[in-house]
């Protein structure tokens, strides 16, 4: 039986980014042989639309688009619908997007819309690590996930 992990929709070529594109990277896609991948985005679940205006994290965990509309309900909203389903078929780990808003784990921007990194994760990593599912961002994956599936 193959693990569950949750992914970045995005990273599987999913075009739900804000700009209507996405991230993909064969590296994540090609987990599959060795994982059940089950794509999420929690901006998309939240109820935004795709496309969308960027958005970004502020110092005080609220979130706002490029407009200064605050959109932090909808990324709450995301983030415990991706919970649920994380819950759902048992999870343990998450590879999501990194510097996202909602993905980001441990570095994203800062709010400003200047390119700016900071310290902090997105709104949905945030949630599943505080409920015990391990985030990974894309560059890290080797090291977590094929150190045991390379003969
Ligand atoms: Fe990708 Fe996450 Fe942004 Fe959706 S919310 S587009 S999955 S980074």
């Amino acid at each position: 039986n193959k693990e569950n992990i949750l992914v970045s929709a995005c990273l599987l070529g999913v075009n739900c980014r804000y700009d209507g594109g996405n991230g993909k990277r064969e590296e994540v896609v090609s987990l599959m042989k060795h994982y059940n991948l089950i794509p999420v985005c929690p901006e998309q679940l939240g109820g935004l639309m795709t496309p969308r205006l960027p958005a970004e994290r502020k110092a005080d965990g609220s979130v706002s688009n490029e407009q200064g509309q605050d959109v932090t309900d909808y990324f709450k909203r995301g983030a415990k619908e991706t919970l649920r389903i994380g819950t759902l078929y048992g999870c343990k780990r998450a590879i999501l997007k990194e510097r996202s808003p909602s993905c980001g784990h441990g570095t994203i921007y800062d709010g400003t819309f200047s390119g700016t990194r900071t310290g902090g994760s997105g709104m949905t990593a945030a949630l599943l690590e505080e409920n015990g599912i391990q985030v990974t961002g894309e560059s890290n994956i080797q090291e977590e996930f094929t150190k045991n599936t390379e003969r």
